[in-house]
């Protein structure tokens, strides 16, 4: 395992029921992830893709197997930490949004903030400065019924990030967007993974593989082919927390779920500042240059 090894898992086996209904819906399933990587998904229904995410985002657990995040065996953190864990470290996308519906948008963004111990000052803040990000700003006090589906997958992949979490489990996030909306989306993450985090996304949709740095297709709970199109060296580096003056983040640095997990490392901290008008500024050309050379290096 190298220091840049995020997530491994080993012999992972999910089963569901029992006898005549026994499902094995990952079967000795083994994976390692490295910081940076953006991984797509793909698979037919039931091969076991959602069952994946789950247990990378520690919604589910293995019937066997080991899950070792950030270096640290998932199955020796108690449910308290592990449920802090997901509300720090993971950020979740799914293909229907799950919106809170009797919300105004800026509180469903704040909502993954309640478990960090901010005010809910400091959490409206934070979560307005995300959907700046989306431009979605002006529509903080709508409610999810009054925006278009593009719109309103913006304010759950807004949510996702509000906590700055280093890693991002989407599920079909673009199964229910029309191929605008889905580009959007998509440039979205591609933003935020190029920021250094890591992104690990479940598609029906090929074309999206263009955005992925690796692509892995599963078939009956297990991995059939396993692609990395970006050489591990070319992945993009960690940059350390976004979205967060000094004062709050130390207040994060205090919380029990840093003084064990690593933060990642601020290699490029004075890109950090910069950030939003950076990742704003660039074209889609010009990012899709960097790719093409990261591939030729390779
Ligand atoms: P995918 O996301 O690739 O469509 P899933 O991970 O949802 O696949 O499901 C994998 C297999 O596990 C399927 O056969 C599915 O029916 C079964 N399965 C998933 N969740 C449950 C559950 N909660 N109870 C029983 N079987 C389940
Ligand atoms: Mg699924």
């Amino acid at each position: 395992m190298s220091e840049n090894t995020l997530i491994e898992l080993k012999g992972l086996t999910k089963r569901y029921g029992y006898g005549d209904t026994e499902t094995l819906a990952l079967k000795d399933f083994d994976l390692e992830i490295k910081r940076g990587e953006f991984i797509m998904i793909m698979g037919p229904s039931g091969c076991g893709k959602t069952t994946l995410l789950d247990i990378i985002g520690l919604l589910d657990r293995a019937t066997r197997g080991n899950y070792i995040l950030n270096g640290e065996d998932v199955a020796s953190i108690s449910a308290n930490r592990q449920a802090k864990l997901r509300a720090k470290k993971i950020g979740f996308v799914f293909q229907n949004f799950n919106l809170i519906e009797d919300l105004p948008i800026i509180e469903n963004v704040a909502l993954p903030l309640v478990y960090t111990g901010y005010s809910k000052t400091s959490r409206l803040k934070q979560a307005s400065r995300a959907l700046a990000r989306f431009h979605l700003q002006e529509r903080e006090y709508y409610y999810p019924h009054q925006l278009s589906g593009g719109q309103q997958q913006r304010v759950a992949i807004a949510r996702a990030i509000v906590g700055s979490p280093e890693i991002i489990l989407a599920d079909e996030p673009t199964g229910n967007l029309d191929s605008r909306s889905s580009h959007v989306v998509m440039e979205e993450l591609k933003a935020i993974h190029e920021e250094g985090n890591t992104i690990i996304m479940v598609t029906h949709n090929p074309a999206l593989t263009a955005y992925a740095t690796r692509v892995i297709n599963m078939l009956d709970g297990q991995i059939d082919t396993d692609i990395k199109t970006v050489a591990d060296a070319n992945l993009p580096q960690p940059i350390s927390v976004r979205f967060k003056k000094r004062k709050e983040k130390k207040v994060a640095e205090k919380a029990e779920v840093e003084a064990t997990i690593e933060l990642p490392k601020p290699k490029n901290s004075p890109k950090s500042k910069n950030t939003k008008s950076k990742t704003k500024a660039k074209s889609t050309k010009a990012t899709k240059s960097k790719t093409q050379n990261s591939r030729r290096k390779k």
